[in-house]
């Protein structure tokens, strides 16, 4: 790799989904170092999206209802202040989506179209190429930023450690394809990503294992409301990983569940099929518990119209064989977002000095225990521009130079979250209790306290569960069978690495004597 030392002092953004992406570019003219882990573009959840982004537009609607239906999902745990704030930023947040090049689908008159999604009480799903919103997105940012010349795009290379000293940050050891590299940086943003690549069976690519929050863990950071997983009911239940996603835009426009007798078993819950998340989640994992399979039926509601409105669907569908106008369509949970993160607040700005997190990996509080379909790209998108403003003030306030004393050079063990994945499966999914989110936290620990190839992974898996186990009710996205009612008072839970590893060596034996059996 040739000599980089003139990157020195930039601010570093890790991760290049909508998140880093959309910093980078709100960050212009300002010199960045962007850095992707794969070619720009490839292996992000970003480029996944299908649905869209929330956003009220329509003359129905206004950002009082978009900001109800958020704290309605969020169960009493959102931040209604920061809630508030991006649902507001919703329009602007389009039109500089659109600025950058993004082609939202319109009408005829130039209208924006609005689709539909469950929990939202009004149309105003933004999308784009039909049900290619987030590839769309992609495109036109990873264009505009390689047209920035202020953005230096480090490709294939990831962050390993974010080096820190008195709680500041001082830089970022990297490793390329040509081995290690350190930055010094005194601003680093974490746009990581999700953690849904630490299960079995989820819907966010490979990479997405939460490895910007290990890094800011390592750093000292605050992370909360790690327990808040939101598992999507309604994954194509096809060998593929990941999972592809049959959006919630297919119920939303009349299609129902149905299992292998043609049963509506959703047909009695209040709002059915567009019920929130978590409770079709549940319904769908607990036909299943029982023996059952569990499809969507989208013959009757659209039919022939099928390939037209969702040609993503229609296509993974075909290639394996199914024909969704005319057949069900197999589906099952999986893992899909994660509301919790790097405590962040309105600013992005973490518990460590220099250190920022945006889109998925951070948590601002604007989901609370459950996410608002089709929120997430927006929280992205919008509270990129905030980190970039808070940044953009960091350099002007003057600071001694700070260098860091000890760059260390040598790498960790490779990355393998392979091993935490079947754990994380069988004790943190859709229905938790005690016994096996203690178990898991168990099985992890001795990984999470080592340095190997699965330490970064078991690290977020094991502070998952003990969030997961110290939150003793259920709510929003967390379901703990041993404790099914919600508590009369809803608190946010925040967590230290040095806290939970201490949580987990105090499990009891027992605990500990069915971990080493696992
Ligand atoms: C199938 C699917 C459909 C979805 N549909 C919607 C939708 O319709 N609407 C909506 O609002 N949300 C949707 N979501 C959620 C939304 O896509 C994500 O929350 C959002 O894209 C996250 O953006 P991000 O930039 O934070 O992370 P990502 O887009 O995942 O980007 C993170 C990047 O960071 C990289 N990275 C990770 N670790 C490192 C490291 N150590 N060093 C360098 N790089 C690293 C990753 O490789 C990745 O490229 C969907 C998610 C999925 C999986």
């Amino acid at each position: 790799m040739d000599d980089l030392s003139h990157l020195d002092g930039r601010p570093v953004i890790i991760g290049a989904g909508i998140a880093g992406l959309m910093t980078a570019l709100r960050l212009a003219p300002q010199p960045v170092v962007l850095l992707s882990r794969a070619a720009l573009g490839i292996g992000t959840a970003s480029s996944l999206a299908q649905g869209g982004v929330a956003a009220s537009l329509g003359e129905d609607d206004d950002p009082a209802r978009h900001l109800a239906d958020t704290l309605n999902a969020g169960d009493g745990l959102c931040d209604a202040g920061v809630a508030r704030k991006v649902v507001q930023a919703a329009a602007a947040t389009i039109e500089a989506l659109a600025r950058y090049g993004v082609r939202f689908d319109r009408g005829q008159d130039g209208a924006l179209l609005r689709g539909l999604e469950a929990a939202h009480s009004r149309r105003r799903i933004i999308h784009a190429a039909g049900d290619a919103t987030g590839a769309e997105i992609m495109r036109a940012l990873v264009e505009a930023a390689r047209l920035t010349p202020s953005i230096y795009v480090l490709e294939r290379v990831g962050a390993r450690r974010l080096m820190v000293e008195e709680n500041a940050i001082v830089g970022v050891l990297c490793d390329g394809p040509e081995g290690s590299i350190a930055l010094a940086t005194e601003r680093v943003v974490i746009a990581t990503g999700g953690v849904g690549g630490l299960f079995l069976e989820t819907t966010n690519p490979a990479g997405s294992f939460g490895q910007g929050l290990a890094l800011a863990a390592r750093a000292g950071a605050e992370l909360a409301d790690l327990e808040f997983i939101q598992f999507h009911p309604t994954a194509l239940d096809i060998a593929t990983h990941p999972m592809a996603l049959v959006s919630e835009a297919v119920r939303g426009e009349g299609a129902v569940l149905v299992d292998e007798t043609g049963c509506r078993f959703m047909a009695d819950k209040p709002g059915a099929e567009l019920a929130p998340r978590d409770v079709v989640a549940r319904a769908v994992w607990g036909h299943l518990a029982k023996g059952h399979r569990a499809f969507l039926d989208a013959r009757q509601a659209i039919g022939t119209e099928f390939a037209a409105r969702f040609p993503t669907i229609d296509a993974l569908c075909r290639r394996a064989g199914i024909d969704p106008a005319k057949q069900l369509i197999p589906i099952r949970p999986a893992a899909h977002y994660h509301m919790g993160g790097i405590a962040a607040d309105g600013a992005g700005r973490s518990s460590v000095e220099g250190l920022w997190a945006c889109g998925e990996a951070a948590c601002t509080g604007l989901h609370g225990a459950n996410r608002l379909a089709s929120n997430s790209l927006l929280e992205a998108a919008s509270t990129a521009a905030w980190v970039a403003q808070d940044i953009v003030g960091s350099l002007a306030r003057t600071r001694v130079r700070r260098r860091p004393r000890t760059v260390a050079r040598t790498l960790p063990p490779a990355l393998d979250p392979s091993m935490a994945r079947p754990i994380l499966s069988r004790g943190v999914g859709v229905m938790r209790d005690r016994e096996g989110l203690s178990e898991a936290a168990a099985v992890l620990l001795p990984f999470a306290s080592s340095q190997c190839a699965a330490s970064e992974p078991a690290i977020v898996g094991l502070m998952i569960a003990i969030a997961a186990l110290r939150r003793e009710e259920s709510r929003g996205a967390h379901f703990r069978m041993d404790f099914p009612q919600r508590a009369a008072r809803a608190r946010r839970s925040t967590l230290r690495l040095d806290e939970a590893l201490a949580s987990a060596r105090e499990l009891d034996a027992p605990t500990m004597h069915l971990a080493r059996r696992a």
